[in-house]
């Protein structure tokens, strides 16, 4: 029953790695049409290989993605197979990562990304009515010097960014680091993000709170261990974007029922539920929320409350959040006993 609910419930996401959608199928079939020779032999042998063991197994997969994408075309075309999943999964907002650096050492311009996603956002308007964005991320571990080049690269096209954030290796990378290369995107009127608090500590949280201003934390779990941030945080209701099967597969809780996404929604914090990268760890949106739903104690209130903390968290237009509240608001009063005591 609930999981019928969720799967039809109007939905958005807001973090979620476009590379990180490519079914094995779609690497497949790109490695052969780019003549790019991977070591498996079959789709199912690929596929057998995203069931990760450990963090640099998963980095590995995602990596080789990157390596059989050739063209502008090949990456629109993958950012368009994951629309098709918003489509059949009713997310009608999508905020989507996809770094430029990558692309750029490979000997792209900076346009391949961007244009790709661009092109791909208008059309995912025109064709299925689906809203958002694109939020390349600087890739931490490379330091701050490879972000102000990034940085460089992309201003010139600073009116087809979303947002720009922090990603990859995050212990040993604080947003500090960044702090210049943040003010400068600040500036330019982009919204500023960062994956904070999922591998490191709570002050990496701080970091990106205090030293580049960011307006919205990927993952963010680990705040629990600072009371005073988490003090603040329910205070300014910055909103963490969870991806609970992204913390199972990559071993930060040994099984779902031990997420902490139930305590953090008890304090108040303003979380909602994504999927990072859908296609690696076996769950879209849908399957991560019922997965939650079926084993913590979350209950179809928080569900629903965290579906419309991730409509406020969002970078919609006013406009775009009114609509996407009261398509949320038609589908609940056709369920009407989900309908009662959740605040907007
Ligand atoms: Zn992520």
């Amino acid at each position: 029953m609930l999981k019928k609910f969720i799967e039809n419930m109007p939905k958005v996401e807001l973090h979620m790695h476009v590379e990180g959608s490519m079914e094995a199928k779609t690497l497949w079939e790109l490695a052969h049409h780019n003549n790019y020779k991977i070591e498996y032999n079959s789709i199912d042998e690929l596929k057998a290989a995203y069931k990760f063991n450990n963090l640099t197994e998963f980095i590995d997969m995602y990596m080789l993605g990157t390596r059989v994408i050739k063209s502008e075309q090949d990456l629109y075309d993958v950012c368009m197979t994951y629309f098709k999943k918003c489509v059949e999964q009713n997310i009608q907002h999508t905020e989507v990562h996809c770094d430029i650096r990558t692309y750029v050492d490979y000997g792209y311009p900076p346009e391949f990304v961007i244009n790709a996603l661009h092109g791909a956002f208008i059309d995912a308007k025109n064709n299925y009515g689906i809203t958002g964005g694109f939020m390349p991320c600087f890739i931490r571990h490379l330091g701050a010097e490879v972000a102000q080049a990034d940085w460089d690269l992309m201003s010139p096209f600073k009116d087809k960014i979303l947002a720009i954030g922090l990603s990859a290796v995050e212990v040993g990378y604080p947003p500090s680091l960044f702090k210049e290369t943040f003010a400068k995107v600040r500036d330019a009127g982009i919204h500023v993000i960062a994956h904070a608090g999922e591998e490191a500590p709570a002050d990496y949280i701080w970091s990106a709170i205090k030293d580049i201003k960011v307006e919205r934390i990927d993952h963010g779990i680990r705040c629990l261990e600072d009371e005073r941030l988490v003090e603040y945080l329910v205070d300014t209701q910055l909103p963490l974007t969870v991806c609970p099967q992204s913390n199972v597969a990559l071993k930060i809780f040994k099984y779902m029922s031990q997420h902490t996404l139930p305590l953090m929604l008890e304090k108040g914090l303003n979380v909602s539920i994504h999927s990072d990268d859908p296609a690696h760890f076996n769950a879209y949106l849908t399957e991560n929320m019922i997965s939650i739903a079926e084993n913590t104690s979350v209950t179809k209130q928080g569900i629903i409350q965290m579906a419309k903390n991730a409509i406020n968290g969002s970078f919609a237009s006013k406009q775009r959040k009114k609509e996407l509240h009261s398509n949320l608001k038609d589908y609940l009063s056709h369920h009407q006993d989900s309908n009662s005591q959740v605040s907007t």
